[in-house]
């Protein structure tokens, strides 16, 4: 029979590790971490590329220099994480058309205003729809035609809408971005923080409450405790399990549950959208692109939405690197997930000659994350609708029994964010404490009474 701690956590990523280390500063010590990837980090993971760490994940710490401080922001500062200042609202005015001419300033800037125009508005005729009062839905917005036109939608819809909503992110902890750009990796935060709470010797964490290569497949659950199940077979037994695993995770069918989860919570899982973000590596001979200040950020404009339109020099993290980054998003990202990174690569630089000219050099290696074929990921992030009804969050997070949720796609403000996840990983571990302190009053009663 298997030893019974008090807590599984499953997963090692921001949340999971910030709820572990939670309940240890609360006493709760005994506490097993399942993880079924061969590294702490989960969305936050680096990976040698080209002599520099290529930041697959999370590669920005979004929201510093408000009135309130971000907690992330906090954690890099202990950690010392070597980080640098970007703006990418620059972008609108680099963007190139197919021959390689940058459009002007003005016409950027109108087909800008034009775009965000006309998101106010539908946002405001979905505002109507969901107040049910249809009467002020009348008007359509413009939709999207030309190549600057496509190019600045899909920036401002899949980048950015500060401009169109307030983001908690922005309006809480502040407008500014900061790249993280060093060599340890934003992973080296979360050693840092792992340090706190586990064993670790020589920077690698060696306690044995870690189990990396576990991949949870069953969680059986009752009134009395649960009984985890893992891919190689072996069982955990605890009192309570917290889950950190990503929604992506959550509507596939990698865990399964006995009983299964009641309808609400699998309703809940089913309607919340996976946003899928894909920020390709490639490396260069030498540069060729302009590397003025104000020009790290370029936009291609093409006649397909979203057609390697985003892009971004890494000469001011990584001077001297000679790389490019290019991000897709949804079903360009799955298009190029599902080809050969030759593919990919080829039409990388079909899309760099438009730009810079048939003389550039072909790139000589090329990185392509495969989060939405990661089946311990299943995407990159949660995408609540904006007008998300707060049943879908609550229901999102509410514990099943003495199952508890935990992740970016728990927090109301802040999902889709590392600093999401590390919140949630506060909140999910202190509900638990709580209904910890409320299981024991009810035992000592019991106990008292006999
Ligand atoms: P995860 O980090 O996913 O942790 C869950 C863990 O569970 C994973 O380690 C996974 O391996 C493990 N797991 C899954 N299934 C199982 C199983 N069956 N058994 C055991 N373990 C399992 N945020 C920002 O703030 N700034 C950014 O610039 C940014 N950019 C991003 C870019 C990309 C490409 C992606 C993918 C994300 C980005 N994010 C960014 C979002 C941020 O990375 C996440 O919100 C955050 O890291 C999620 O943390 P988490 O703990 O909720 O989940």
């Amino acid at each position: 029979t298997p030893r019974r701690s008090s807590v599984i956590i499953v997963g090692a990523g921001i949340s999971g590790l910030t709820a572990a280390k939670v309940l240890s500063e609360n006493g709760v010590d005994d506490v097993v971490i399942l993880e079924a990837a061969d590294k702490i980090g989960g969305r936050i993971r680096k990976e040698e590329f080209g002599g520099v760490a290529a930041e697959l994940g999370a590669g920005w710490i979004a929201g510093v220099g408000g009135k309130q401080s971000n907690p992330v922001w906090e954690l890099a500062l202990q950690a010392k994480l070597r980080t640098c200042f970007s703006d990418y609202s620059n972008a609108r005015y680099n963007i190139y058309d197919h021959s390689g001419k940058i459009f002007p300033s003005g016409i950027a800037a109108d087909s800008y205003k034009k775009a965000v125009d006309s998101a106010i508005q539908k946002l405001r005729s979905q505002e109507g729809n969901h107040n049910e009062n249809t009467e002020d839905a009348a008007e359509t917005p413009s939709t999207p035609k030309t190549p600057i036109e496509l190019a600045i939608d899909f920036i401002l819809h899949d980048f950015e809408m500060a401009e169109v909503e307030p983001i908690s992110t922005y309006v809480d902890f502040g407008e500014r971005e900061f790249l993280v750009a060093d060599e340890r990796g934003y992973e080296h935060l979360l050693y840092k923080m792992a340090e706190n709470f586990l064993f670790t010797s020589e920077g690698k964490i060696m306690d044995s409450r870690l189990k990396l290569n576990t991949v949870v497949r069953e969680v059986q659950h009752s009134r009395n405790g649960v009984l985890v199940t893992t891919e190689d077979g072996p069982l955990y037994e605890a009192n309570y399990v917290i889950l950190s695993v990503s929604i992506g995770v959550l509507q596939s069918d990698l865990i399964s549950f006995s009983p299964p989860l009641p309808r609400w919570k699998m309703e809940a899982v089913r309607n919340l959208d996976v946003m899928v973000y894909t920020k390709i590596f490639l490396k260069f001979p030498y540069k060729f692109w302009p590397c003025e200040p104000e020009k790290e950020f370029f936009i291609y404009a093409h006649e397909r939405r979203g057609y390697y339109t985003f892009w971004q020099h890494m000469e001011n993290a990584y001077p001297g690197s000679n790389m490019l980054v290019v991000t897709l998003t949804n079903g360009e990202s799955k298009r190029v997930e599902a080809q050969s990174d030759q593919d990919t690569l080829r039409e990388a630089m079909g899309v760099l000659r438009n730009m810079f000219g048939p003389d550039i050099p072909d790139a000589t290696d090329i990185l392509v994350p495969r989060w939405w074929n990661n089946r311990f990921q299943r995407g990159s992030y949660s995408n609540y609708p904006i007008y998300a009804n707060h049943q879908l969050v609550h229901d999102i997070k509410e514990p099943v029994g003495r199952i508890f949720f935990t992740g970016e796609h728990t927090s109301e403000k802040f999902s889709g964010y590392v600093h999401g996840g590390y919140l949630s990983g506060i909140d999910s571990s202190n509900a638990l404490l709580e209904k910890m302190r409320r299981d024991d009053g009810r035992k000592n009663e019991s106990q008292a009474f006999l």
